[in-house]
């Protein structure tokens, strides 16, 4: 374990999508990556690309993944964009790491959302 990352749950949810275990509505899919849609959607389109190793979060893939498998990840997000069809008429990336940001499911997925208007920026919580 890297200092402030957790060591990866191999049966997170999104593992278990990319095992086969649990269905997925598939966008794009090569070598180093699955992009599929939320099942929660918070945008008109709302899809989650995900690399197919073992990370945690942005953090974790930053400090322990491989120079191509970064380049296929942040090549995945671009055709994964374009096959959604939003490329000119733009959308959000956003990927969360941690409890400040909310982050649900221990595996590295960046956020695609689009189709729609999407407001500035972030929400942020008002502190006590
Ligand atoms: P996070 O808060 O970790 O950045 O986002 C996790 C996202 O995963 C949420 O938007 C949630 O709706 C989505 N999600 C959780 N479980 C599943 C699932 O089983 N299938 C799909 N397609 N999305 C999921």
């Amino acid at each position: 374990m890297s200092a402030g990352i957790p060591a990866y749950d191999k049966n997170n949810i999104f593992a278990r999508i990319l095992r086969g275990e649990i269905p997925c509505k598939k966008v794009y899919e090569d070598e180093h990556a699955l992009a599929f849609y939320d099942i929660n959607p918070q945008a008109k389109i709302h899809v989650l690309v995900i690399p197919k190793g073992a990370y945690v979060s942005m953090a974790d893939f930053a400090a322990k993944a491989g120079d191509q498998e970064i380049a296929g990840f942040v090549r995945a997000v671009g055709k994964t964009a374009e096959k959604l069809g939003v490329v000119e008429s733009g959308y959000r990336l956003l990927a969360n790491h941690g409890p400040n940001s909310h982050q649900e499911v221990p595996h590295l997925h960046v956020h695609i959302f689009g189709g729609q208007k999407l407001g500035r920026m972030i929400a942020v919580e008002r502190q006590a």
